[in-house]
């Protein structure tokens, strides 16, 4: 553990300026040297995001459990996931023994039925990501400086011009993504020769994987994310699009 890194004195943290700049200098530069970036500039105004569903949050994790183990990872439980993953959750923060917040929402499924109507029960896009991710990854982050997250840049078009490391508008955070210039084999790579444990439904043909009733196994040759909202024109929930807004093809 690097804990030389975790300075007592306060802080001054980049201004979004500097973050555009900061962004170029770490272009080219290693995840792990994103990371050791992040926590040095950061330290405990620092969170990471995982939904313990795709290889790159599990990669993400890994490397960050090799640096320290004061970072606070959350993740958001819209009450709509798989079994398989909330068990996965638990097994795999047995392993890192990171901190860990379950960010849930205020809403009760029921609730949100009532409100809403019968389509929220089965997942009606918009409002219920809006209800169940997005408002409550807005509250959680309020208490934070920093947000990273495992996206990268070749995994949809609305991701391709993500930077190294933005400022957030909608979430007001920098929002770092170490492994923003990484392929999918780059991933899987690292997961193989580090022993990462994975999602068992990755082994059952999902390859991205979110709420249930949303969520398919994929074909050999379909992109790794068609199995999500399949039919809609929906290809986000909201949380890694400007302003927050839900994305449409
Ligand atoms: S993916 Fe579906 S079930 Fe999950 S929060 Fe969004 S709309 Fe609701």
């Amino acid at each position: 553990m690097c804990e030389a890194l975790w300075s007592e004195s306060e802080r001054i943290l980049p201004g979004r300026d500097e973050i555009s700049r900061v962004a170029e200098t770490l272009e080219d530069s290693d995840p792990r040297e994103i990371l050791l970036w992040a926590i040095d500039v950061y330290g405990e105004d620092l969170t990471l995001s995982g939904s313990f569903g795709n290889p790159e949050g599990m990669v993400l994790l890994d490397m960050l459990s090799r640096i320290t183990d004061r970072v606070q990872v959350f993740t958001i439980d819209t009450g709509f996931l798989f079994d398989e993953t909330v068990r996965f959750r638990e097994e795999a923060m047995d392993l890192y023994r990171l901190p860990l917040e379950v960010v849930g929402t205020r809403l009760s499924i029921e609730e949100q039925v009532e409100m809403y109507g019968p389509g929220m029960r089965t997942c009606s896009p918009d409002i219920c990501c809006q209800v169940r991710k997005v408002e409550p990854q807005k509250k959680f982050l309020e208490a934070y400086e920093a947000w990273m997250t495992g996206i990268r840049r070749g995994q949809t078009a609305d991701r391709a011009d993500t930077p190294v490391v933005g400022w957030d508008e909608f979430f007001e955070v920098a929002k770092i993504s170490p492994l923003v210039s990484w392929t999918s084999e780059q991933v899987e790579g690292y997961a193989r020769e580090h022993n990462v444990p994975m999602n068992p439904l990755l082994k059952m043909g999902y390859r991205s994987i979110g709420c249930a009733p949303q969520t398919r196994p994929v074909q050999e040759g379909e992109d790794a994310r068609a199995g999500r909202w399949d039919g809609m024109e929906k290809t986000e929930c909201g949380i890694h699009v400007a302003n927050g807004k839900v994305s449409r093809a």
